[in-house]
C-alpha cells in the first residue's frame, strides 16, 4: 500500500492515478495539529491491524479522491522522534569524498570515511512538492544533494537483531539528505529547514519488496548525477537498523536515511532535482 499525507494532515491511499482520502477509516481521533498529531506514528506501529479498514475505504466508490497530479502531498512523515542517517555506506561515495574533502575542507577527515550513524533535526523535513531553500549564511560553501533510500520504523525497539530488522520497518520512501560541505558538525550542516525532502509517499514493506534490490537515480536539471543499486550498500538496511538500535531505541515513525550513493555534487538556486527509486516512485524538487 502507498500511504500519503495530504493537505490538512489527512491520510491518503495512492492508487495508479488517484489518491483516496481514507482519514475516516483510521481508528484514532484525527488530529490535524502538526504539533500534536500522533496518528501517523500509530499507523506506522499498527499498520497491519489497520490495513483491512484502509483497503476497504480505498475501494469505496464514495470516498473522496483526487488525481495524483492535483493532490497536495505533504512529507509522508509526521512528528518522528528522530531522523537517523547513515554515513559512508557506498564504496564509490567514500572514494569520491577524498577529493570533495580536499576541495572543501583542505584535508581529508579519516573518521568521516567510516560507516556510522548520525542525527538530523526532524524540522528539516520537507514535502515532495516543496522547494529546497539554500540558507543565505552558507553562501560560498558547496551544498550537495545526496539521493537516498529512506526506511521508516514500524514497531521499532532496542537491540533489534539483524534477522528481525526488516520486520520492524513500516516501509520505504525517497529522501534527499541535503548537506553543506564544511568543517561544521554534521548535525548542523544537514539540519537546515528543507534539507530533508521526503516523498512522494510511504510504500509499505510488503509492496516495496527487497530494500537491497532497488535502483536510485538523481538528475540535476538534465544531467544524471547519481545512479546506484542499493545492493552496493556497504551496510545493508537490516544491519543499519540493528546497529542504530543498539545505540538508541527506534520509535514508530522514525526516519532512517541509508547513505549517499556516489555522484554527490553542488546544487544552485534555480536547479531542478529529479529523484526516482524503483517501486517507490519519483519526485521533482526546485532549489532556491
Ligand atoms: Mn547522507
Amino acid at each position: 500500500m502507498r500511504l500519503a499525507i495530504l493537505d490538512g494532515l489527512r491520510l491518503g491511499v495512492v492508487s495508479d492515478t488517484t489518491v483516496v482520502d481514507v482519514t475516516a477509516a483510521l481508528p484514532w481521533p484525527h488530529d490535524p495539529d502538526p504539533l500534536t498529531a500522533g496518528w501517523w506514528r500509530l499507523l506506522c506501529r499498527d499498520f497491519e491491524l489497520v490495513r483491512p479498514a484502509l483497503a476497504a475505504a480505498a475501494r469505496d466508490p464514495r470516498a473522496p479522491r483526487t488525481a495524483i497530479s492535483d493532490a497536495r502531498l505533504l512529507a509522508p512523515a509526521l512528528n518522528p522522534s528522530k531522523i537517523v542517517a547513515a554515513a559512508s555506506n557506498y564504496q564509490g561515495h567514500v572514494a569520491e569524498m577524498h577529493e570533495v574533502q580536499e576541495r572543501t575542507l583542505g584535508s581529508v577527515e579519516p573518521w568521516m570515511m567510516e560507516f556510522d550513524v548520525f542525527l538530523k533535526a526532524p524540522s528539516s523535513i520537507a514535502g515532495p512538492r516543496d522547494d529546497i531553500v539554500l540558507p543565505p549564511d552558507q553562501r560560498g560553501s558547496e551544498i550537495h544533494h545526496e539521493a537516498e533510500l529512506v526506511a521508516v520504523v514500524g514497531k521499532g525497539g532496542k537491540d533489534i537483531p539483524p534477522g528481525d530488522a526488516l520486520r520492524s520497518i513500516a516501509g520505504y520512501m525517497i529522501g534527499l539528505d541535503i548537506t553543506v560541505r564544511s568543517k561544521a558538525d554534521r548535525s548542523r550542516r544537514k539540519s537546515y529547514d528543507t534539507f530533508s525532502p521526503l516523498g512522494p509517499w510511504l510504500v509499505t514493506s510488503d509492496e516495496a519488496g527487497d530494500p537491497a534490490d532497488m535502483d536510485i537515480e538523481l538528475k540535476r536539471n538534465t544531467i544524471r548525477r547519481q545512479q546506484v543499486s542499493t545492493r552496493d550498500m556497504l551496510v545493508p538496511v537490516k544491519d543499519i537498523v540493528a546497529y542504530a538500535s543498539r545505540v538508541m531505541t527506534l520509535l514508530p515513525g522514525d526516519v532512517i536515511f541509508t547513505g549517499a550513493p556516489p555522484g554527490v555534487g553542488p546544487i544552485e538556486p534555480g536547479d531542478t532535482l529529479r529523484v526516482r527509486i524503483s517501486r517507490l516512485g519519483e519526485m521533482e524538487l526546485r532549489v532556491r
